[in-house]
């Protein structure tokens, strides 16, 4: 029976390999991806049934949930180099010809795309995925295997005849359509956007929970092959070969027998990059021949065999229409130039940021100026200067706004910050649903189904205000509005009724109190028992509160002040919303377990696993959700599979059976 489980659960993982390799490098997908993801959750049911059959390479863990507290530094074996930068063709001519003076023979070229993210070397041992670190400082980098493991175009399993030890270097990005795809859901989130697709590729490679990698959607392209033998004789044969052991390598290297096809293929690619799906800064060069680049060798920072070419930011001249200005969600104010349209990097430009106050006076924007926009990786253009000698003399300098365009209050500037804030919280309109958005947000009250643009009409049909009035809501509000088909007026009504349960503390985050984040909430939600106490701590007596400090404590007594904040709260009460702590388990046996970390695995006989946990607390110890060397004791039941001996192969991790456990506490069983 489990030798037969043990076949299916085998070649079900052989067969997901084989449907990445056909779709991600053969691009000849074979199934549909209902089918993939179908096979998929069999397989996910079958590991998770036996985890004795684990597999730390399994397609699987393609779908996260590994949880990384601090990511393990790991020396490079081989350094990984910068690369010099040239940025015209007379710096690459100059290259070339140093290269041919040391060699003096003929050389091949290969031209690649230079992926705008963050680079990754990755070491696969008899074909599977072993290890990957980041660049860090090009001698150690931070060992981040479970994130990468997420990513699709990461194969798991090689195919064919790879070598049986060798690492792999390339590039994690993000395309266009995923940066803002995730920009769009931080947003919807109440929060701010990413700056640039690069910025977030490299964050999100250091995001502790895998599965929340898996969701940002990251690419992968490999491009250089290390090791301390070579399968190959050029940098062109061994990007072949990696392909056919079912690395994805970019589509558009090209190999160049002279430097003029070089040229060609760098003149071709600065326009031609605005049509990819991702960013890429430049072109890298390599030269062909492998022993040509052995006795070319490295520069203290860089080999001599390669050349990044650096595309200049594009830059074009148009005129400012007129500044205006945003209030964002949280009050913060950004004034905006307003241009006459131009094509851009290949696409049309109306509108720049330009921050805040200080950069327009660096600017010493006039209006009506003709100004230079620019646009490197960032996917907003930027203004960087102003044309002079085009100045009508008549126009004045730009003046900052000093009231709220949204509603008319006086702006304040914070002192050790340049941007203005409209103070208006309470009815400045985009404060106001920027509030709302928060509290229905899934760290807060996690109201699904109710979306920004919902709230954003409820707000102008007048039907809510503050957080309170979600509660009143009926479904018969609901359906006049704009796309609101009976179904989903019924999700939304459904979702409000069950926010009731959300706990305390997370109600006490949502209501948003200025610096109260989820942290702070969490911290005030254990040292109070209840709203109404909060209400009532002094400053003096918030600050005793462990990470609370003088300014979140003047904000917390702020918020309570004001009376609008005490109806909503006492409307909030009125519904039914979670304002003070539930049961307490919170209480507290002892502190044996003090600074100890525990995880329970397989089937437990002698108490359940939620008994167990809610004991470790009671006696200050903590539960963690997966091994790693910052558990202490892994506490196994029946069956124990997987943790166990990934816990084993660490080998500093105490195992405990239940009986063992419950001495600990010095319980009697
Ligand atoms: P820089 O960070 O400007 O010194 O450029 C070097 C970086 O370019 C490397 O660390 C890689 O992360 C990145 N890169 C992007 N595409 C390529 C490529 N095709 N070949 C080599 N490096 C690349
Ligand atoms: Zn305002």
């Amino acid at each position: 029976m489990s030798e037969n489980i043990q076949k299916k659960i085998e070649d079900l993982r052989e067969e997901l390999h084989q449907h990445n390799y056909n779709y991600y490098t053969l691009d000849e997908p074979t199934i549909s991806d209902f089918e993939f993801d179908l096979k998929l959750k069999e397989l996910q049911e079958l590991e998770e049934k036996h985890p004795e059959f684990y597999d730390s390479n399994s397609p699987t863990s393609r779908v996260g949930g590994e949880i990384t507290k601090n990511f393990p530094t790991v020396q490079h074996q081989f350094r990984m180099y910068s690369l010099d930068n040239s940025y015209d063709f007379n710096d690459l001519e100059d290259w070339e010809k140093r290269v041919q003076k040391a060699l003096n023979e003929p050389v091949e070229f290969v031209a690649e795309l230079k992926y705008d993210g963050a680079s990754i070397s990755i070491l696969y041992e008899n074909g599977k995925l072993k290890e990957a670190v980041t660049r860090g400082d090009g001698f150690q980098g931070d060992e981040i295997t479970p994130n990468v493991k997420t990513i699709s175009e990461i194969p798991m399993q090689l195919h064919g005849d790879y070598p049986d030890r060798f690492f792999i270097r390339g590039e994690i990005y993000l395309t266009r359509k995923n940066f803002d795809k995730i920009n769009k859901r931080r947003e919807e989130e109440g929060l701010d956007p990413f700056m640039n697709p690069r910025n977030t590729a490299s964050g999100s490679l250091k995001i502790q929970d895998s599965a929340e990698v898996r969701k940002r959607g990251l690419s992968a392209v490999l491009y250089q092959y290390i090791s301390s033998e070579f399968p190959a004789k050029t940098h062109w044969e061994l990007l072949q070969k990696a392909k056919s052991w079912g690395f994805h390598i970019s589509e558009q290297a090209k190999l160049c027998k002279t430097l003029d096809e070089v040229k060609a293929f760098i003149t071709h690619w600065d326009t031609a990059r605005h049509q990819l799906g991702f960013d890429i800064d430049g072109i890298v060069i390599k030269v062909n021949d492998l022993s040509q680049q052995r006795t070319l060798g490295y520069t203290a920072k860089s080999p001599r065999w390669a050349m990044a070419y650096k595309f200049k930011a594009e830059k074009v001249e148009t005129e400012l229409e007129k500044v205006t200005y945003q209030v964002g969600r949280t009050g913060a104010i950004t004034p905006v130039a307003n241009l006459k349209p131009v094509l851009l990097a290949g696409t049309v430009v109306k509108r720049a940021s330009l921050h805040n106050e200080d950069i327009i006076k660096k600017l010493g924007l006039h209006e009506h100026d003709f100004v230079f926009v620019e646009k490197g990786g960032e996917i907003i253009p930027k203004i960087v200067g102003v044309n002079l000698e085009k100045r009508d003399p008549e126009n004045p300098e730009i003046q900052y706004i000093k009231t709220c365009p949204e509603c008319g209050t006086e702006l304040v500037k914070i002192e050790d910050q340049a941007i203005h804030f409209c103070p208006n919280e309470l009815h400045c309109p985009p404060q106001v649903v920027g509030r709302m958005i928060h509290y229905v947000s899934r760290k807060a009250l996690n109201i699904e189904n109710l979306g920004s643009e919902t709230i954003e009409q409820l707000y102008r049909e007048k039907l809510v205000e503050n957080p309170a009035d979600f509660y009143a809501l009926t479904k018969e509000q609901l359906l006049p509005l704009e796309r609101m088909a009976e179904k989903s007026a019924q999700n939304i009504i459904s979702g409000i009724e069950k926010s009731k349960e959300i706990p305390f503390e997370k109600v006490l985050y949502g209501i948003g109190i200025k610096h109260v984040g989820e942290t702070v909430a969490k911290k005030l939600a254990k040292n109070f028992e209840s709203i109404d106490e909060l209400k009532k701590a002094t400053a003096a007596e918030l600050i005793q509160v462990e990470d609370i400090g003088g300014k979140i404590a003047e904000s917390i007594v702020a918020f309570f002040e004001n009376s609008e904040n005490q109806l909503m709260i006492e409307r909030l009460k009125s519904y039914g919303v979670q304002l003070e702590k539930g049961e307490s388990t919170n209480e507290v046996l002892s502190n044996v377990l003090e600074n100890k970390t525990f995880l329970f695995t397989g089937k437990l006989s002698l108490f359940t696993r939620d008994d167990a946990e809610a004991m470790v607390e009671k006696h200050g110890g903590k539960n963690i959700s997966a091994v790693s060397k910052n558990l202490n004791y892994l506490v196994v039941g029946e069956k124990a599979g997987s943790k166990l001996k990934k816990a084993q192969d660490i080998g500093i991790i105490e195992i405990l059976d239940e009986q063992q456990f419950l001495d600990l506490l010095g319980t009697p069983s």
